[in-house]
């Protein structure tokens, strides 16, 4: 009898701008196939909310490094509503802080550090090393997980995207104004594609996929298309 060769489960990379839908369809894609979903945006969330809180100017590492050095973090799928994330930093709840327009302000200045980048990267290789991950992101595919078995780049145009969250946003009984929103978005757009550190950028090997006409649930259809070609129809 030969020796059957247990194959670690595949890692599927999303990686993709602002509101293009990564969440969602990251979250529903993992749902569907037993797979967890790590969402990398929360780590550098959380590290921007923890400089916020510290006082720490967010363009200055020196600054910024010793307020995220302990950031102990755990994610909670949550489990009605909205496909959002629970994030918890050092056993406290921090969800409302990392989603809020103020640590959005600062996200990407803090995720342009390397150093930052470089603290972060351990962790997330270590959690998507575990395999039957769908990992979302800007830098995924590129940089966290090069081998990943399927690298998908979501786009969509911008009025799109800044309309979905603010969309979102009011859902969440938020009052905001839609330019706040589409601002907010298209300067965190200009600085993580700009950055010279692991900026967003599609890999070579990503299928880019545009959400603008589609539903969560056609683009996650789309997706499991390309699991099936290659193969990879089976999930856990
Ligand atoms: O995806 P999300 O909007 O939650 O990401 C928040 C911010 O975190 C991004 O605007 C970007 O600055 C940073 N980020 C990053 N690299 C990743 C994921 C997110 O720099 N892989």
């Amino acid at each position: 009898m030969g020796l059957v060769r247990l194959m670690p489960a595949p890692v599927i990379t999303i990686d993709g701008p602002v509101g293009s839908g990564k969440s969602t369809v990251g979250q529903l894609l993992a749902e569907r196939r037993g797979y967890l979903c790590v969402d990398s945006g929360l780590f550098y969330r959380a590290a921007a909310l923890a400089a916020q809180r510290a006082g720490a100017d967010p363009s200055d590492a020196g600054e910024v490094v010793p307020a995220i050095a302990n950031l102990e973090l755990e994610f909670r799928p949550e489990t009605e509503g909205a496909y959002r994330t629970r994030v918890l930093s050092g056993g406290e709840d921090v969800t409302e802080g990392v989603y809020s327009v103020d640590v959005e302000a600062i996200v990407s200045d803090v995720s342009r550090l390397p150093e930052v980048r470089a603290h972060l990267l351990g962790e997330q290789r270590r959690v998507i090393g575990q395999g039957g991950v769908v990992a979302l992101g800007r830098d995924i595919g590129t940089v966290v997980w090069p081998e990943a078995e399927l690298k998908v780049y979501l786009d969509a145009p911008l009025e799109t995207r800044a309309l979905r969250k603010w969309q979102q946003r009011r859902t969440d009984g938020e009052c905001i104004a839609f330019a706040r929103v589409r601002d907010l978005l298209e300067t965190r757009d200009r600085i993580d594609s700009t950055r010279a550190d692991a900026p967003l950028a599609a890999a070579v090997d990503a299928v880019r996929i545009d959400s603008d006409d589609s539903s969560p649930e056609e683009t996650v259809a789309q997706i499991e298309v390309l699991l099936r070609d290659r193969g990879l129809n089976h999930g856990c």
